[in-house]
């Protein structure tokens, strides 16, 4: 007589085996507190989620398990039931067959910034849409010169801007009439609609679609905003480009782009800028790079050459033995850094030098005679520069090394 009652328990001992413990579901300790319980809902619920899984079951019933154990651990009074009483405690609650009871549990706060990442703006967090919001940027951009991205310019730029309209104060209603609070949302902005889930009854808050979120329909436009409250102008702007900008990079005019919403502050305007190439400068960050060509005779003999800079022209003194490809740092002949006016950039100057090409009979024969008293060791490296017919020079290695960065 025993038997049939020992074995309904031990039914209920296995049914409520397999629901598995909320602490391990979560991966939580069972001191675990409330921030670690969330943190670890958290990392479960995006792994699980319906929206991120589409179709598979299995994690849905991961999600729901979660949520399940997250919704009884978020809650002191359900957390100190289960610790007492185990699965339990919840059987035959408000949930229904197989279901389990969300109501009182709150996941907007989970949700809102989980899901943010999901949705994008999409899924905007109502609240925020009928407060004060900052204006779009508005982005332009403007030509310079190498010159005036190094030292800095002020160029004159022309954009269409939304200025708000005489006519109607910015209202956008007729002169005469006012704007109405909108009867849809009855002036809040927000419209909260229900849909079903599987955590119960959800209240989603929406921005009204009658008027925008702004809580006002205007009945009678201002027939010179056409009831938008702004008029587009074209207005000349002085923008600053600083020192040491660089092509592409942009400069900021706060509170000049599109006005914002609800009083929100105006956007900015970024602008652009594009720099043109330069016939003989190249720059890499702050530093600039040029080649400039060296004579046979100077290069061989030492002398003066002239070298064009960003600060003009510098006279630079080419040692005797000069090798085609020396590289000469002018320090300080560089770009300004844009983020520090202390720091500047080196210029750096490849020295070319020239093999003459047109030669007056005169010179020939003074060249062959130069050639017959070098020495046979830069004989021996002609040749064999010669024979490989390269049109490069190839000169001794120590020499150049030592040239380097001088
Ligand atoms: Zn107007
Ligand atoms: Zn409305």
């Amino acid at each position: 007589m025993v038997m049939p009652c020992a074995n309904r328990v031990f039914r209920r001992l296995v049914m409520a085996e397999q629901k598995r413990d909320y602490y391990e579901v979560l991966g939580v300790d069972r001191n675990a507190d409330e921030a670690a319980i969330k943190k670890a809902y958290r990392v479960l619920a995006k792994k699980y989620h319906p929206d991120a899984n589409p179709g598979d079951k299995e994690a849905e019933k991961k999600f729901k398990e979660a949520s399940e154990a997250y919704a009884v651990l978020s809650d002191p009074e359900k957390r100190r039931q289960y610790d007492q009483f185990g699965h339990a405690a919840f059987e035959g609650g408000a949930g229904g067959a197989g279901g389990f009871d969300f109501s009182g549990t709150d996941f907007s706060d989970i949700f809102g910034d989980i899901f943010g990442d999901f949705f994008g703006g999409g899924r905007s967090r109502g609240a925020a849409n009928n407060g004060p919001m900052k204006g779009a940027n508005i982005r332009t951009s403007v030509r310079i010169t190498f010159e005036e991205a190094v030292f800095g310019c002020k160029k004159e730029i022309e954009l269409t801007v939304k200025e708000t309209c005489k006519t109607c104060n910015g209202s956008g209603a007729k002169p005469g009439t006012s704007p109405e609070t909108c009867s849809k949302c009855g002036g809040k902005g927000q419209v909260v609609f229900t849909q079903q889930s599987f955590f119960g009854t959800v209240r989603n808050v929406q921005t009204c679609p009658e008027c925008q979120g702004t809580g006002k329909v205007i009945r009678e436009k201002c027939s010179d905003c056409r009831g938008t409250g702004y008029i587009a102008m074209r207005k000349r702007y002085s923008v600053d480009i600083p020192a040491g900008i660089d092509n592409g990079q942009s400069t900021r005019m706060p509170g000049l782009g599109e006005p914002g919403k609800n009083g929100g502050p105006r956007g900015d305007v970024l602008v652009e800028v594009i720099v043109s190439r330069h016939p003989i400068f190249q720059r890499q960050d702050i530093n600039i790079f040029s080649t400039v060509p060296v004579s046979f005779a100077v290069a061989a003999l030492g002398g003066e050459v002239v070298i064009d800079t960003v600060d003009g022209k510098v006279i630079y003194d080419v040692k005797p033995g000069t090798q085609t490809d020396t590289k000469v740092r002018l320090k300080g002949k560089g770009v300004p850094s844009v983020r520090n006016k202390e720091i500047r950039g080196d210029h750096y100057v490849t020295l070319v030098v020239q093999v003459p090409d047109k030669l007056k009979p005169e010179a020939k024969e003074l060249l062959r005679q130069f050639d017959a008293l070098t020495d046979d060791s830069l004989n021996a490296a002609k040749r064999v520069a010669g024979r490989e017919d390269t049109g490069e020079t190839k000169e001794p290695k120590e020499g150049k090394k030592k040239k380097f960065w001088k």
